[in-house]
């Protein structure tokens, strides 16, 4: 049996990406393509149900081709659902119906999905277009981020889970006020004052933590807390030992907010929206910086370009291989039609590019005509060669300047090498 590699989760999300925008791009010459998501816990036999009585009110459809259209598509789901007898885990996507394909040419094309998230509404759509938001909801990344305000009268503690922030429980203290009290020595007021403060803190430090340890893959998807209040009370609760120490190592950064109860923790994430940008892109940056460092050394450990890195990969010579997430090309293996001739080549991914009509001209050996026998992801391509000699692989976002440069100067393929090779 062959050994199952496991995909990384950016490896996951371009695939899964780059799915969504070739549906996109698909469009029917009428109302005639379907859309249907399935949740986990919908019976099959309702969606057929429904399935079979649409079939029967096609018989109102105008137009004889739509109504032809979405018949054989509505047929051609049935006869794809024979073999679910419920839905798989996460439930199920289906985009079928007949597509152009240029000049007044139509194709049924039929697209089955498991999402990598839960569907959670059942869906049924005939539109010119496929219905992708519910999907592309699933693009958003669910990191979670613990979130803390705090001055010294109130505190309120939440999560900041994709965008939505959600609240969860707030502390009051019992701090007394400056003014003390008549009868009372200034010394023994400020001694108390100190002690209700440091007590306080640590009533929040103990909730925070209780709250935030307990989120389920913590280690997984708990990215890091912010802290949010006036000066110095925020310094004073970080620097005291009030968190526990697996949180304290992940606190992201301190923010001045006005608001210390629940519409506190809007605040806190808008002011913290750079800080949170930057976590994310970290990872991606970290290893850019590795590339750029090599780049500029005399005998540096960089390679980039398509050829170089290619030849780099055949050798085994590549410790990280470093892609764009925007690369769209396709490595095609293309035959003679007589003999045994073959090559290889590399061609852009365009909307509404065919590349089998693409003219791959005449066998250099016999003059027969050259075919496109197979059409493969450049990223699979070099990811599964980078895989045969055990090399990391990092797909890098756009969305930074390192990253933007990636792709616009050094045509979305760059490596850092294991040593220094000729390539
Ligand atoms: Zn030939």
């Amino acid at each position: 049996m062959a050994e199952e590699v496991e995909m990384d989760s950016a490896r996951k999300r371009y695939e899964f990406k780059k799915t969504l925008e070739k549906l996109a791009e698909k469009e029917g010459s009428g109302t005639e393509l379907i859309t249907i998501y399935i949740p986990p816990d919908k019976q099959i036999y309702d969606v057929t149900a429904q399935l079979r009585d649409e079939f029967g009110q096609c018989a109102n459809i105008k137009s004889k081709q739509t109504r032809t259209n979405v018949q054989s598509a509505i047929s051609s789901i049935l006869s794809r659902l024979k073999y679910y007898n419920k839905p798989p885990e996460n439930g199920i996507a289906i985009f079928c119906g007949s597509v152009k394909v240029g000049g007044d040419k139509t194709d049924l094309d039929c697209v089955i999905i498991e999402p990598p998230d839960v569907v959670n509404l059942y869906m049924y759509r005939c539109s010119s277009k496929f219905e992708l938001e519910p999907l592309k909801q699933m693009l958003v990344e669910k990191e979670v981020y613990g979130l803390l305000v705090i001055d010294r009268r109130e505190s309120y503690i939440g999560f900041l889970r994709g965008n939505r922030i959600e609240p969860v429980s707030g502390v009051t203290s019992t701090v007394p006020g400056k003014q003390r009290k008549g009868g009372q020595s200034a010394m023994r007021f400020q001694r108390l004052r100190l002690i209700a403060i440091n007590e306080y803190y640590k009533k929040v430090g103990d909730r925070a933590s209780e709250i935030f340890l307990a989120e389920p893959e913590f280690f997984e998807r708990f990215k890091g807390v912010l802290i949010g209040g006036p000066t110095p009370t925020k310094e004073e609760f970080y620097d005291g030992d009030f968190l526990h120490h697996e949180l304290k190592k992940r606190v992201i950064g301190l923010f001045d907010v006005a608001y210390t109860n629940e519409s506190g923790l809007a605040e806190l994430v808008d002011n913290a929206s750079d800080a949170l940008r930057g976590v994310e892109v970290m990872k991606e940056k970290v290893i850019m910086d590795r590339f750029f460092k090599e780049l500029v050394k005399d005998d540096g450990l960089s390679s980039y370009g398509e050829e170089s890195v290619r030849k780099n990969l055949e050798i085994g010579a590549v410790d990280t291989l470093i892609l764009s997430g925007n690369l769209r090309k396709s490595r095609l293996r293309l035959k003679c039609q007589s003999c045994d001739y073959q090559r290889e080549e590399t061609v852009q991914v365009e909307p509404g590019k065919k590349m089998s009509d693409i003219e791959f001209g005449i066998c250099p050996k016999c003059t027969a005509p050259v075919y496109m026998d197979e059409e493969v992801d450049i990223v699979d391509e070099l990811t599964d060669l980078a895989d045969s000699s055990s090399t990391s692989v990092m797909i890098i976002s756009d969305d930074f300047e390192e990253g933007a440069m990636l792709f616009n100067a050094f045509g979305g393929i760059a490596a850092i090498l294991r040593y220094r090779t000729g390539y």
